[in-house]
Protein backbone atom coordinates (compact mmCIF):
# COMPACT_ATOMS: atom_id res chain seq x y z
CA UNK A 1 0.00 0.00 0.00
CA UNK A 2 1.34 3.25 -1.06
CA UNK A 3 1.43 5.96 1.59
CA UNK A 4 1.36 9.58 0.51
CA UNK A 5 2.48 12.71 2.61
CA UNK A 6 1.68 16.55 2.40
CA UNK A 7 2.32 19.93 4.71
CA UNK A 8 1.55 23.00 3.78
CA UNK A 9 4.50 25.77 4.06
CA UNK A 10 4.84 26.73 7.41
CA UNK A 11 4.62 23.14 8.54
CA UNK A 12 2.54 23.90 10.97
CA UNK A 13 -0.49 21.18 9.14
CA UNK A 14 0.66 17.65 8.17
CA UNK A 15 -1.46 14.88 6.14
CA UNK A 16 -1.49 11.55 4.81
CA UNK A 17 -3.59 9.96 2.51
CA UNK A 18 -3.00 6.11 1.43
CA UNK A 19 -3.66 4.61 -1.88
CA UNK A 20 -3.49 6.39 -5.49
CA UNK A 21 -6.55 8.82 -5.87
CA UNK A 22 -9.41 7.90 -8.08
CA UNK A 23 -8.63 10.88 -10.20
CA UNK A 24 -6.41 13.72 -10.72
CA UNK A 25 -7.79 17.10 -12.15
CA UNK A 26 -6.87 20.62 -13.32
CA UNK A 27 -9.98 22.54 -12.07
CA UNK A 28 -10.31 26.24 -13.93
CA UNK A 29 -13.56 27.24 -12.14
CA UNK A 30 -13.73 30.25 -10.67
CA UNK A 31 -13.13 29.55 -6.93
CA UNK A 32 -10.31 27.46 -7.48
CA UNK A 33 -8.92 30.47 -9.29
CA UNK A 34 -9.24 33.14 -6.23
CA UNK A 35 -8.23 30.14 -4.42
CA UNK A 36 -4.40 29.28 -5.68
CA UNK A 37 -4.02 32.84 -7.52
CA UNK A 38 -3.32 30.80 -10.81
CA UNK A 39 -5.85 29.48 -13.74
CA UNK A 40 -6.32 26.30 -12.23
CA UNK A 41 -6.25 24.20 -8.84
CA UNK A 42 -4.50 20.92 -9.24
CA UNK A 43 -6.72 18.45 -7.44
CA UNK A 44 -6.29 14.64 -6.05
CA UNK A 45 -9.31 12.86 -5.36
CA UNK A 46 -9.21 11.05 -2.61
CA UNK A 47 -11.84 9.18 -0.85
CA UNK A 48 -12.33 10.26 3.00
CA UNK A 49 -11.52 6.50 4.24
CA UNK A 50 -8.32 6.85 2.86
CA UNK A 51 -7.27 10.62 3.99
CA UNK A 52 -5.92 11.96 7.67
CA UNK A 53 -4.52 15.37 8.87
CA UNK A 54 -1.49 13.87 10.95
CA UNK A 55 -0.43 16.93 12.55
CA UNK A 56 -2.43 20.34 13.41
CA UNK A 57 -5.78 21.55 12.94
CA UNK A 58 -6.73 22.76 9.91
CA UNK A 59 -8.89 26.04 9.07
CA UNK A 60 -12.14 25.62 7.52
CA UNK A 61 -13.85 27.76 4.86
CA UNK A 62 -17.10 26.52 3.53
CA UNK A 63 -19.33 27.16 0.56
CA UNK A 64 -22.40 25.28 -1.64
CA UNK A 65 -20.51 23.78 -4.40
CA UNK A 66 -22.88 23.64 -7.83
CA UNK A 67 -24.54 20.50 -6.56
CA UNK A 68 -26.18 22.43 -3.61
CA UNK A 69 -24.09 20.27 -1.27
CA UNK A 70 -21.25 22.16 1.03
CA UNK A 71 -17.93 22.15 0.08
CA UNK A 72 -15.13 22.18 3.02
CA UNK A 73 -12.07 23.75 2.04
CA UNK A 74 -9.00 22.61 4.60
CA UNK A 75 -6.46 25.76 5.02
CA UNK A 76 -3.46 26.79 7.88
CA UNK A 77 -4.96 29.16 9.43
CA UNK A 78 -0.94 30.33 9.90
CA UNK A 79 0.51 30.35 6.37
CA UNK A 80 -3.28 30.51 4.68
CA UNK A 81 -1.89 27.56 1.95
CA UNK A 82 -4.97 25.43 0.83
CA UNK A 83 -4.57 21.74 1.80
CA UNK A 84 -7.57 20.29 0.47
CA UNK A 85 -11.11 20.40 -0.44
CA UNK A 86 -13.65 18.31 1.29
CA UNK A 87 -16.37 17.40 -1.53
CA UNK A 88 -19.50 16.16 0.27
CA UNK A 89 -21.46 14.96 -2.39
CA UNK A 90 -18.74 12.74 -3.15
CA UNK A 91 -17.49 11.97 -0.27
CA UNK A 92 -14.21 12.52 -0.90
CA UNK A 93 -10.87 14.95 -0.60
CA UNK A 94 -9.47 17.06 -3.55
CA UNK A 95 -5.83 17.35 -1.83
CA UNK A 96 -3.59 19.77 -3.54
CA UNK A 97 -1.05 17.99 -5.73
CA UNK A 98 1.20 20.62 -4.80
CA UNK A 99 1.16 20.36 -0.60
CA UNK A 100 2.67 16.90 -1.31
CA UNK A 101 6.33 16.28 -0.77
CA UNK A 102 6.95 14.14 -3.95
CA UNK A 103 4.52 14.76 -6.32
CA UNK A 104 4.38 11.82 -8.96
CA UNK A 105 0.85 12.47 -9.98
CA UNK A 106 -0.09 13.95 -13.55
CA UNK A 107 -3.56 15.22 -14.49
CA UNK A 108 -5.90 12.83 -16.02
CA UNK A 109 -8.23 15.43 -17.00
CA UNK A 110 -9.13 19.26 -17.27
CA UNK A 111 -12.24 20.56 -15.68
CA UNK A 112 -14.26 23.91 -15.64
CA UNK A 113 -12.74 25.18 -18.44
CA UNK A 114 -15.52 27.10 -19.59
CA UNK A 115 -14.52 29.15 -16.31
CA UNK A 116 -10.71 29.69 -17.42
CA UNK A 117 -8.71 32.93 -17.94
CA UNK A 118 -7.69 33.34 -21.65
CA UNK A 119 -4.08 33.06 -20.59
CA UNK A 120 -5.06 30.02 -19.05
CA UNK A 121 -2.73 27.01 -20.00
CA UNK A 122 -4.04 23.33 -20.33
CA UNK A 123 -2.08 19.89 -20.86
CA UNK A 124 -2.48 19.10 -24.51
CA UNK A 125 -2.76 14.91 -23.80
CA UNK A 126 -5.88 14.91 -21.40
CA UNK A 127 -9.69 15.58 -21.82
CA UNK A 128 -11.10 18.89 -21.43
CA UNK A 129 -14.70 19.27 -20.32
CA UNK A 130 -16.67 22.82 -20.34
CA UNK A 131 -17.51 21.54 -16.92
CA UNK A 132 -17.44 17.95 -15.50
CA UNK A 133 -17.64 14.84 -17.93
CA UNK A 134 -20.70 13.34 -18.61
CA UNK A 135 -22.28 11.44 -15.31
CA UNK A 136 -20.28 13.18 -13.28
CA UNK A 137 -22.52 15.45 -11.75
CA UNK A 138 -21.98 18.93 -10.46
ZN1 LIG B 1 1.05 26.50 7.49
ZN1 LIG C 1 -12.52 24.25 -9.08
Amino acid sequence: MEKYIGSCSCGDIEFCFENDPINTIFCYCKECQALTGSDKWFGLWVPKDNFNFTKGTPSTYSRNGDSGKVVNYQFCGSCSTALCAEITVGNFYSVSATSLKNNKFTPKMSIYTSSAPSWATFPSDVPKFDILPPGMGG
